[in-house]
């Protein structure tokens, strides 16, 4: 058993080590399907009961991971990730507002500069050019196109439209010898739940409830944080399956077609889902905010016609942006291109070296819609969880007008689960501050975070006071943890005291600040006891009754070392501005399709 995957190994590892060359002679065309709001555990290839056969037969022609994981709960940074093979607290395009930076390339213009052509068809405006999504899909990008078709009902656009065009889109190319690159999005499994005959009804009959599909329907279950009527989330989970079940069917044309073309047969398609969808598992429907495994785990599939033996399965943990990496080597792209060497994903080739143990790589996922930062973090058992969340969220009035979101309270949760003797993360353990996973969670929320980030280890009798730019702080509350309790801290007209906690621990604060002053200037000041703080490198003693200024638009004020650990009396300060992003556009017409689909938009 073992000795035959072994073989299976290096036979994937010879295919996918085929030098590119430059005339496109030996790249292959390269399909990749992405099928919004699927959780792997729907799929029968990933053990459900329900049949996905046509998913299944594509992962028999090639290589499953069993343990692929989104870098994000949503639709908008999820994808950016698979077109970038960056974290979203990197690409940046992680709202509604945020538009791709041209300083950071895609998968896309990749492949089109070295010799491939590319088209996209995608199914929601979350995938619209408006974010940079169409960068580099020289042969045409479509989404919006399909508004215009009368067959479209509504907002959302259906499977079958979508691969329709792109199968006349490959049908109309076949001739052109250039290797494609394909990106094809499918909507469907998303809510609104309600799939077309002959699926219609196939899991779903004889039902008489209130639920239809709708997320007006899901809407007050959601709200009342109760849980449904066994029947009515049955319901929800019989019409999802009937999605799923659709979509399916739509691979499978798909597949059909790209397989039937000239040199088809050594299309390479890679299959995945930008995230899942939950049905009560921790107490609620649907996706965006919490980081648990029914939004997380995701199906991946790579079907490459150039393997040798088929079927493989991949069992170590494997990450959403390590995704646009594996691709370009498939592509051939040598190690040094900027497009692979400046990316964060690492080419899931590894995984398949003979012999090789690959390494095992935090898996990261982080979101902030809805103005709620989480990341959480899983490194070999462990997983770690860290939830920003808010007693109370609303509009701010400010001298500028009003600001979106305003915090009364905020408050950082930190839980940690075994995933190896509890996969579906009931049962939260007790905060060990030594963890692996708690640590690099620590560390790398310290590293991405967009506000102002402290860590403080105070000495007996010791305080201090900040004073923030003004206008720029939306919070009044805010609290700090050290991985086993936390402090309330009151902030009074932008400024912050700390002191009076027990000192000999270090407590970290993430405060959430948009820093809108012309002088973004921090005023630090000695109140009792010798502090020392340390920002950008450098060091300061700040004495009782002395301040010191620290100018929070430093670039070096987020240094990427690990930080180390502090010393009585020490306050580390750090800041990180937004990475480059521009604004994304959203017209009228745009935000209506957001609201319709129950999006809240900008
Ligand atoms: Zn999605």
């Amino acid at each position: 058993m073992f000795r035959k995957k072994f073989a299976t190994a290096m036979l994937i590892a010879l295919a996918w080590a085929i030098p590119a060359c430059d005339s496109g002679g030996s790249q292959p065309s390269i399909v990749l399907i992405s099928i919004d709001t699927l959780r792997a555990d729907h799929v029968s290839a990933y053990g459900y009961s329900r049949p996905t056969p046509n998913i299944d037969a594509l992962a028999e022609t090639g290589v499953l991971f069993e343990e692929a994981h989104t870098v994000a709960p949503w639709t908008l940074p999820a994808h950016m990730t698979m077109m970038t093979g960056r974290f979203p607290s990197t690409h940046g395009v992680d709202n509604d507002g945020f538009a791709l930076d041209d300083s950071i390339p895609t998968l896309a213009e990749t492949l089109t500069g070295r010799g491939y052509r590319a088209a996209g068809f995608v199914a929601h405006h979350y995938l619209a050019a408006t974010y940079g999504f169409d960068r580099g899909f020289d042969d045409g990008y479509v989404y919006r196109q399909y508004l215009n078709d009368p067959r479209m009902p509504g907002a959302a656009v259906r499977g079958d439209s979508v691969i329709a065009a792109a199968s006349d889109y490959l049908e109309r190319s076949k001739d052109d010898e250039r290797p494609y690159f394909l990106f094809v999005h499918l909507f469907d499994a998303h809510w609104t739940f309600s799939a077309p005959p002959p699926f219609a009804g196939r899991y779903s009959d004889g039902y008489d409830g209130p639920m239809d599909g709708t997320l007006g329907r899901m809407m007050p279950a959601i709200a009342s944080k109760r849980p449904m009527q066994p029947a009515d989330l049955q319901q929800l989970v019989d019409r999802y399956d009937e999605e799923v079940a659709f979509v399916d069917d739509l691979v499978g044309r798909l597949v059909a077609k790209i397989r039937s073309l000239p040199g088809g047969k050594r299309t390479v398609i890679v299959l995945t889902a930008d995230h899942g969808e939950e049905f009560e598992d921790h107490g609620s429907l649907g996706h965006s905010v919490t980081l648990y495994r029914e939004q997380t785990h995701v199906p991946l599939i790579i079907a490459d016609p150039a393997i040798g033996r088929k079927g493989l399965r991949v069992p170590s943990p494997v990450r959403s942006v390590d995704l646009a990496a594996t691709v370009g080597r498939i592509a051939g792209l040598p190690d040094d291109d900027p497009f692979l060497a400046q990316g964060e994903g690492q080419a899931l080739q590894v995984h398949l070296e003979a012999g090789a143990e690959p390494p095992r790589l935090p898996l990261v996922i982080e979101t902030t819609r809805y103005g709620h930062p989480r990341a959480a973090v899983i490194v070999g058992t462990s997983k770690a969880i860290a939830a920003m969340d808010y007693d109370f969220m609303g509009i701010q009035q400010t001298s500028d007008g009003p600001r979106q979101h305003a915090a009364a309270s905020w408050r950082r949760r930190l839980e940690l689960y075994d995933v190896a003797q509890d996969p579906l993360e009931q049962r939260p353990l007790k905060i060990d501050p030594q963890d692996a996973a708690v640590v690099f969670l620590n560390d790398w929320q310290e590293r991405t975070w967009q506000g102002l980030q402290l860590a403080v280890r105070p000495s007996a009798g010791w305080r201090i006071r900040l004073s923030f730019p003004p206008g720029s702080t939306w919070f009044d509350e805010a609290w700090m943890e050290d991985g086993t309790r936390t402090l309330r801290l009151t902030i009074n007209d932008d400024r912050l005291e700390l002191g009076g906690f027990p000192p000999g621990r270090t407590y970290r604060i993430g405060l959430p600040m948009f820093i809108d002053s012309e002088e973004p200037i921090l005023i630090l000041e000695g109140l009792a006891g010798r502090a020392v703080l340390l920002a950008g490198g450098e060091q300061f003693s700040l004495e009782p009754g002395q301040t010191q200024r620290l100018d929070l638009s430093r670039a070096d004020l987020c240094a990427d070392a690990p930080p180390a650990a502090l010393a009585d009396g020490q306050v580390r300060i750090r800041t990180r501005p937004r990475p480059p992003q521009a604004e994304a556009t959203i017209d009228t017409e745009a935000e209506k399709l957001l609201r319709s689909l129950g999006y809240v938009g900008r």
